[in-house]
């Protein structure tokens, strides 16, 4: 049996904070994984900016209310899961996806969630684990699955490294240059195509 695990945000939807930072003019929002590898060391400096700029929840929410999933993504997702069965392992909360995820048809996601106070005050983060992309995948070998993964950043490389076969989507050069035993596309049919082969290549193993 074999199992697709996605990133979300770069692959499927917009990065959430950069869009939430265009929305704002807090330039300071703009940085992601791709700039701030260490994930813990980035939220924490997410959340004070917030907390710096009186901004709460609900605010965000209406900023993603307004996004779309990136072009083609959509199907993509949806011929996928004709014939794998896919699971989201993104790095993003549940409060922030909602809206994204109705666009996908709601897919299976497994991210972290939010601690927000009565007012929206977001307060702190609740991460499900440590390193919770790779444990996915291991726990998804520990159910017989064979896994393609497929991302486009650092919290990314150790589902991809984990993975029976993982691939760069959409990735920014540095990641591409700096992980070249994965490979790499920008296009969905690309994608797809890489993930068919690796099912034929691994069907005998
Ligand atoms: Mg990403």
């Amino acid at each position: 049996m074999d199992l697709v695990c996605l990133d979300l945000e770069g692959v499927l939807i917009p990065e959430i904070w950069i869009a939430f930072a265009e929305e704002t003019g807090i330039a300071a929002l703009r940085a992601t994984t791709r700039d701030i590898p260490d994930y813990n060391e980035l939220m924490q400096q997410r959340l004070r900016i917030l907390d710096e700029n009186g901004l709460r929840l609900p605010e965000i929410q209406r900023v993603i209310a307004g996004l779309m999933p990136l072009s083609g993504a959509a199907a993509f997702l949806q011929d996928l899961r004709a014939a794998y069965q896919v699971v989201i392992l993104s790095d993003t909360f549940y409060e922030f996806a909602q809206p994204l995820m109705r666009q996908l048809g709601w897919p299976t996601l497994l991210c972290h969630r939010l601690t927000v106070s009565k007012e929206g005050q977001i307060l702190d983060y609740v991460l499900r684990q440590q390193d919770p992309k790779r444990c996915a995948v291991e726990a998804f070998k520990g159910l017989h699955y064979r896994i393609f993964a497929a991302g486009d950043s650092y919290n990314d490389i150790s589902m991809l490294g984990s993975a029976h076969q993982g691939f760069l989507f959409k990735a920014p050069d540095n990641v591409k240059a700096a992980f070249p035993q994965f490979k790499s596309t920008d296009d969905y049919d690309v994608l797809r195509a890489m993930i068919d082969e690796a099912a034929r290549e691994d069907s005998t193993a």
